[in-house]
């Protein structure tokens, strides 16, 4: 039985999961998590990867005894676990990819982050709307908290499209591939949390002059600064960098 509220959408286009599979295979690894295998569409391809350890994380026990019955190979590889509640999976270098739930994009998205010391590489499919945001610039009307956290971290390709009819059921949006490499140096900051915390603060009220957004963060001295007169949207994730340095 299909679960909607695990946002199930099993891929049915073999095209796409190999597509998948390639995009994931242009940067090597040692280690792989997959999120969410349901029934095994990008599973059984991953698990023909030669040398790599392998282990996924499903919600749902219903697939997590099918896929043990159907690919013995799983066994103790498999997480019966919300993903979004498990530990780091691996202690040392970690690729991730997964055809994953819409419902929980954002919280993977900021779970990724979490483990990003560890993290290599993620390929992901994404509801379309979510991966335009991760990879947005400033200045678009979807530029926002995730595109500019992610992309502090990581550099981030817009691969492809898929559509709805490549998967079973069809979802009511379109998807998007996209794929995650950590950046060989990141800006500098203050710290990450004043990091974070700024982001989020600025686009809590994105519509707003920054320096009305963001004036519980600075001393009215710093709030000089004409970069305030800017909106959130017009920022650079650099511009957001540079900024903690002068926060309260
Ligand atoms: N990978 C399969 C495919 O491409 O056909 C299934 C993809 S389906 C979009 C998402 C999968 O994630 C489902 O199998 C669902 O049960 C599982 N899932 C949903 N929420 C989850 C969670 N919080 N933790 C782990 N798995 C979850």
């Amino acid at each position: 039985t299909l679960k909607k509220s695990l946002g199930q959408h099993f891929l049915k286009d073999e095209n796409i999961c190999h597509k998948i599979v390639q995009a994931l295979q242009e940067h090597p690894f040692q280690r792989l998590l997959e999120v969410g295998p349901g029934g095994g569409a990008l599973t059984k391809y991953l698990l023909q990867l030669p040398d790599i350890e392998f282990k996924c994380v499903e919600l749902d026990e219903e697939k997590v005894t099918w896929l043990l019955k159907t690919y013995p190979a799983l066994q103790s590889k498999i997480i019966h676990q919300d993903f979004l509640t498990v530990d780091q999976p691996y202690s040392e270098p970690f690729t991730v990819v997964g055809n994953f739930p819409y419902n929980i994009s954002s919280q993977i998205l900021f779970k990724v982050l979490d483990w990003k010391a560890s993290v290599q590489v993620v390929v992901g499919m994404f509801q379309k709307e979510v991966a335009q945001r991760v990879v947005a610039g400033e200045g678009s009307k979807v530029y926002g908290i995730l595109s500019v956290l992610v992309q502090a971290f990581f550099d981030v390709e817009y691969l492809f499209e898929v559509s709805e009819n490549a998967f079973n059921p069809p979802p009511k949006v379109k998807s998007a591939v996209i794929r995650l490499t950590p950046r060989q140096t990141i800006p500098d900051m203050k710290s990450e949390r004043s990091f974070f915390v700024l982001v989020k603060t600025a686009f809590n009220q994105r519509r707003k002059m920054l320096r009305n957004a963001v004036k519980s963060l600075y001393t009215p001295e710093a709030l000089q600064d004409p970069i305030f007169d800017k909106r959130a949207e017009q920022l650079t994730v650099n511009d957001f960098a540079r900024l903690t340095f002068t926060m309260k």
